[in-house]
């Protein structure tokens, strides 16, 4: 089943409103085996919405419209199906109990809007709305259909998950489009496609593999298409065994998994506690460890060490190497790393010190230099990054490198 979205909305596209509309719709659709191949914006205007269905439903076994579908002068969403599809609104019982419902349920009045609330057009199939008062329709035409909804993201959300998808799945052919997303960081999206290989050995017709990349690392989604979902799963299964036969020691999770999860829970399965001292990420590690739930097992302070007073006071950083080295250097790094260790009595020291900008670089320490430090019963060691000219992003990109650094640490990646 292929399919199109169309959002309906000036707010959209003055990008005053984000469209998360067509992503909420597009993921559901995807999940159900729908083939989403185009989504379509356009503005509150009866002529262009019907240009965008004149486009839609010759083309696609399903679109669906969302917005412009209230009471108000600015909705006219309705107005351009009738045009479409050469029919008048009528006013329909059956919405009218649903409307008067809702209003009593709620202590609401019956007014002019609910009133054009209860006219649908002739022919549509009615899809009820339990969280507003504007139904949703479903029309038909040459065996494609068409499937029309409110653009509050609630209500739209409540009648994709009770009406919607329950109608793909009994229309469907039984496709089954399963998707995967391996999470990397600390490689280049160049980086992981030239490891990967030729996509074409690596991919059959219709399979693909997408790179996302962020400040965090690039994510790849792998895709597939199958007859079952057993099918589906063993060949994503293979594509996946595949791709980390290659560049399976930059892959740190799957899905929606964070970085910070995946090294609290090795943290805690090896009884491992950590403590961070941190300078250019301003304490950005230690938020991101306290997001994960439970993380007070493992986690035993986080420090923002950011003058050079507070790394010789609060780390006992040798001055020495400060005047010598200067405070982002390797020196100063380790001695960071392994001040906060013995300062906490912690198993693991991790450290940052770097240049954030877009003040004081210099040539040869330039902004977005990083030394990260890391010390253990072991070893202490630190290494440099160069994380680009965005302080934010610099700050993001350090972060991601030293819970990486304790990843790779602790389950021996070189
Ligand atoms: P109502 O019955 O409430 O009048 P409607 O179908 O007319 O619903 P709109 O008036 O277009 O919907 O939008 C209602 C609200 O939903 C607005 O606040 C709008 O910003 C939001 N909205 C509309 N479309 C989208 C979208 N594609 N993504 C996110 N939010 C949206
Ligand atoms: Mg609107």
């Amino acid at each position: 089943m292929r399919g199109i979205i169309i959002t309906v909305g000036d707010e959209l596209l003055i990008g005053q409103v984000v469209n998360t509309n067509a992503s909420f719709i597009a993921e559901k659709l995807t999940a159900a085996g729908v083939e989403v191949c185009r989504i379509l914006t356009v503005p509150d205007n009866e002529s262009e919405i019907v240009k965008a269905f004149e486009e839609a439903l010759p083309n696609y076994d399903l679109s669906i419209v969302t917005g412009g579908l209230g009471p108000t002068h600015d909705d006219v969403t309705k107005k351009a199906v009738c045009r479409f599809f050469g029919v008048d609104l009528v006013p329909s019982p059956e919405v009218r109990r649903t409307i008067e419902e809702f209003l009593l349920q709620r202590r609401l009045p019956w007014s002019q809007a609910a009133e054009e609330q209860t006219l649908v057009p002739s022919g549509a199939v009615i899809i009820p709305n339990r969280r507003g008062t504007a139904p949703g329709e479903l029309l038909e035409r040459d065996r494609r259909h068409l499937v029309v909804l409110p653009g509050v993201p609630h209500e739209m959300e409540g009648m994709m998950e009770e009406f919607v998808l329950p109608f793909v799945k009994k229309n469907s052919s039984g496709q089954v489009i399963l998707n995967r997303t391996l999470k990397t960081t600390g490689i280049s999206e160049s980086a992981l496609a030239e490891r990967i290989g030729p996509i074409d050995q690596l991919l059959a017709r219709g399979e693909r593999l997408a790179f996302l990349p962020s400040a965090s690392g690039v994510r790849m989604r792998i895709t597939v298409t199958k007859s079952d979902r057993t099918a589906a799963e063993e060949r994503i299964g293979g594509i996946e065994s595949v791709i980390r036969a290659r560049v399976g020691k930059y892959i740190y999770g799957a899905g929606e998994e964070e970085l910070e999860q995946v090294v609290g829970a090795i943290l805690r399965e090896r009884g491992v506690r950590i403590a961070v001292a941190e300078s250019c990420t301003g304490g950005l590690i230690a938020d991101k460890i306290t997001n994960v739930p439970g993380s007070s097992d493992y986690f035993e302070r986080g420090v923002v060490a950011y003058s050079n007073a507070s790394k010789i006071d609060i780390l006992h950083v040798p001055s020495r190497l400060i005047n010598q080295h200067g405070a982002v250097s390797q020196e100063v790094a380790e001695a960071m790393a392994t001040g906060i260790r013995s300062v906490s009595g912690a198993d693991i020291g991790l450290s940052t010190t770097g240049i954030a900008g877009p003040a004081g670089g210099s040539e040869e320490k330039p902004v977005g230099l990083v030394w990260i430090g890391y010390s253990d019963v072991t070893r202490s060691a630190a290494a440099r990054f160069h994380f680009g000219r965005e302080r934010l992003i610099i700050k993001q990109r350090a972060a991601q490198a030293a819970l990486e650094m304790v990843r790779r640490s602790l389950l021996k990646i070189k």
